[in-house]
């Protein structure tokens, strides 16, 4: 890593790239079929960064039938796991030699500040890829309790061409905690990166390459949801789907799995994420600073923000004032900038979503303490102050929608049995906070909280020992830990008969 870079050492590495806007698909870089291209808008300062592939039904097609070969021909599908173990070791060395310029890529494309994603973004991605490797090789399979005249061999297999469909706010790190397993399991991948964050995964492709993973195996097709993301869902030669995005497309994608060849479907969706704070919380500015931190980072773009900060009464007032002054630290920047705690948002559009959704907090009465507006930051950008709503009510818009923005709604409550009503009085349930210093009490609400990550006395925590996914509308699988292996698996039972 280098730490030390200035934004003019960013700059200038950014202006230096040459880069890859072309899908890559056996091997090499294509045109889509069609010639088809769309702009790739940078959120900094509105520019545009290149023309990329605009793919569909034909470079869906192409790429499967690629990963297919690849599948067939049984160089990586077949491979000894020792093998893919090393192969996938020397992809997270090149993804660290080019961890900077990965960095830039994802902070031009969709604004968030460069040393997040350098230091968050590409460090996890490497993680994934490194633990991944390393836990491969350490997938056993069962034999049966028989007698002794059989033999009941229980194996995971791989599911043989998975198509991964995945959203712009962690653009590489979401596709890497679905490649990385996939491609460990002895799978084939079809990766459909957001058309609003293509850069990163079209450069990725090349350190696949370059790290030995036999050509049609990982392939990556860019273009927008309906041209390219459905024909992938539906098919008739994917195995499994995997999917990180919105609720809205997750249940679209469901049924194009049941449209089309039942191929498995996993869906990582939205979030409405309550932050409980008890008035006992351990250290209330620690709380604070993580309750800012929690809807502030990356923008809001986060699926696990906290956007609803449940407070007990008596310390609202306090701890609201605490939460502002942290928030007031946060404003946005040029992402390049050293310190800048927030970037641009990803686009106009979602701007102009957050703005709406500002308009309506003030509509429905919520007290306005902290930002509200678009904020100048560079000319052409899409930049958002962080945003503090007091007196919210459970049943308003801005407390139920999945805002995907800095925009916080804090909600007082009387009682735990309250808390636990509001927090689980969602069509969401990816991930949920309590603050106490009462043990009893942490359990008790954290067994309660319908989400698939409960945090106590912390917020965002885990790593890649931990399983993540959500409950309800949020999801149906888990991507990290061992669990992530389940979803690129299928488990045989061979049966033998000793007695023949
Ligand atoms: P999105 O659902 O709009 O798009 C996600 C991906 O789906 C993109 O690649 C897009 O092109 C594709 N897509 C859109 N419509 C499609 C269709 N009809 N068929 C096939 N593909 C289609 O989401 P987004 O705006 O990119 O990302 C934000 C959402 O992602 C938020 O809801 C956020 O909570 C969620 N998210 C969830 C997790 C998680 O792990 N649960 C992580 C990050 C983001």
């Amino acid at each position: 890593m280098n730490a030390a870079r200035t934004r003019k050492d960013w700059q200038q590495l950014a202006d230096s790239l040459s880069l890859r806007t072309r899908a890559f698909i056996g091997g090499r870089y294509v045109d889509a079929v069609s010639g088809a291209t769309f702009d790739c808008i940078s959120p900094i300062d509105g520019r545009v960064l290149g023309q990329v592939a605009d793919g569909g039904r034909v470079d869906i097609d192409h790429a499967v039938a690629a990963a297919r070969r690849s599948f067939e021909a049984g160089h990586w599908s077949q491979a000894r796991p020792v093998q893919r173990k090393k192969t996938l070791l020397k992809l997270a060395q090149l993804v660290e030699q080019h961890a900077d310029e990965l960095a830039v890529l994802e902070s031009l494309d969709m604004g968030k500040p460069v040393r997040d994603a350098r230091n968050v973004d590409i460090a996890a991605v490497i993680r994934c890829l490194g633990w991944t490797a390393e836990a491969l090789d350490k997938v056993y399979g069962e034999v049966a309790p028989t007698g002794m005249d059989e033999l009941g061999l229980v194996t995971r297999e791989p599911l043989g061409v998975v198509g991964a469909i995945v959203p712009w706010n962690f653009p590489l790190l979401m596709a890497t905690w679905k490649l990385a397993p996939a491609l460990a399991m002895g799978n084939s991948v079809v990766l459909k990166p957001s058309e609003k964050s293509p850069l990163s995964a079209l450069r990725f492709a090349e350190l696949v390459a370059e790290a030995g993973i036999p050509e049609g195996v990982f392939n990556v097709v860019p273009g927008n949801g309906v041209g390219a993301g459905e024909p992938l869902a539906l098919h008739m030669d994917v195995d499994g789907l995997v999917f990180t995005g919105s609720t809205a497309v997750g249940k679209r994608l469901l049924q194009c799995a049941g449209l089309s060849n039942m191929k498995r479907a996993y869906m990582e969706c939205g979030g409405k994420s309550p932050n409980i704070v008890f008035a006992d919380a351990p250290d209330l500015d620690v709380a604070a600073e993580a309750a800012a931190g929690a809807i502030f980072y990356n923008q809001g773009e986060v699926c696990t923000a906290g956007s609803r900060l449940l407070v007990e009464r008596p310390v609202r007032d306090e701890f609201v004032s605490r939460v502002i002054a942290h928030g007031r630290k946060m404003q946005p920047a040029h992402p390049f900038e050293e310190g800048a705690a927030m970037g641009a948002m990803v686009d106009e559009a979602q701007t102009a979503r957050v703005l709406d959704y500002i308009a309506k907090g003030n509509e429905e009465g919520g007290r306005l303490l902290l930002g509200g507006k678009r904020a100048a930051v560079v000319e052409g950008g899409c930049y958002v102050e962080p945003t503090v709503f007091d007196e919210v009510e459970h049943g308003d818009t801005i407390a139920r929608e999945e805002i995907f923005g800095p925009v916080l709604s804090v909600i007082a409550f009387d009682t735990e049995a309250q808390a636990l009503h509001m927090a689980n009085d969602s069509p969401y349930g990816l991930a949920a906070g309590v603050w106490t210093r009462d043990i009893s009490r942490a359990h008790r609400v954290a067994r309660r909280l319908r989400a698939g990550s409960v945090w106590v006395n912390c917020w965002d925590g885990g790593d890649m020992t931990a399983p993540f996914g959500g409950y309800k509308q949020s999801g149906n699988g888990r991507d990290k830990s061992l669990h992530a292996f389940d979803k690129y698996t299928e488990i045989k039972a061979t049966w033998i008969n000793l007695d023949a």
